[in-house]
């Protein structure tokens, strides 16, 4: 007869934690003291005792689903031609293998892996170390499929959803606007049709239309402008997918600036 092996959970029962997805723009917001930080800092300060944090970073694309598994996640400057400052930046944080272990077990009909080799992306710790300057918790990474449809995306993070009541904040990192080769540092606030699109996703957050979410280009017409590649906007979708629709997202950092890169975040909590 075959024993089941009990399998062994680390993660505790406990009230539903919140989510956050989080408008990272620039690197250097790393290094920044500012009111968008501020804001990060505060928030980071109120958030209840986590068992650990689940990034979900615009810049950990990858075919099939990853989480990783490292002790000591590493601290990857995953950007080009700036100043050596942030290079030498370096996010303090652990990791749990335990805990990526159980995340996988979630995964399994996705086929999701352990993976090592990655860490902490900017996406991630330049956010992170504004709002948890010393981790109280583990810092986990949850890989996007680029391959996945935004409905497969969907459908895999609301396999995650009992996680928020097991200790986990989960906090997705990418931006509403992203469009860099149009972006003019000179130019404080949006282009017209970029703070248009960020105006139509405010409006569908606000009044619950979530799902209408998973098709932007008909949301607005300048969806295409907005996101002329989709890894920014997926970290939005899957902390959508994480909620229940009596769930209130509270705005913060709802501004578009550089012409063409959007802020906007919301908590649920
Ligand atoms: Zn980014």
């Amino acid at each position: 007869m075959e024993v089941l092996k009990e399998l062994s959970t680390k993660l505790r029962p406990t009230k539903r934690m919140p989510l956050l997805f989080v408008g990272h723009g620039s690197p250097m917001r790393a290094i920044s003291d500012d009111d968008a930080t501020r804001t990060w800092a505060k928030l980071g300060a109120e958030l209840p005792e986590a068992q650990a944090y689940v990034a979900v970073s615009a810049h950990w694309l990858t075919r099939g689903t990853l989480v990783t598994d490292n002790l000591k996640p590493r601290t990857i400057h995953d950007f080009g031609g700036f100043p050596q400052e942030l290079y030498d930046m370096k996010y303090d944080a652990d990791g749990d293998p335990a805990i990526a272990e159980e995340i996988r077990r979630k995964l399994l009909s996705w086929d999701a892996k352990l993976d090592g080799s990655w860490g902490l992306d900017h996406g991630t710790w330049s956010v992170l170390r504004h709002m948890k300057p010393k981790p109280d918790a583990p810092i986990l990474q949850l890989s996007l499929d680029g391959r996945q449809s935004f409905e497969q995306l969907w459908s895999l993070f609301q396999e995650l959803r009992s996680l928020r009541e097991q200790g986990v904040i989960f906090i997705g990192s990418g931006n509403i606007v992203h469009n860099l080769g149009l972006i003019r540092f000179e130019k404080p606030d949006g282009f017209d049709w970029a703070q248009e699109f960020d105006d139509k996703v405010a409006h569908a957050l606000a009044e619950g239309r979530w799902k209408d979410l998973l098709h932007p280009e008909s949301l607005d017409k300048a969806a295409r402008l907005a996101l002329p590649t989709d890894e920014h906007y997926r970290p939005l979708l899957s902390m959508l997918a994480l909620m229940d629709q009596g769930e209130v997202p509270e705005a913060f950092n709802d501004f578009v600036e550089f012409g063409s890169l959007s802020m906007r975040s919301f908590i649920a909590r």
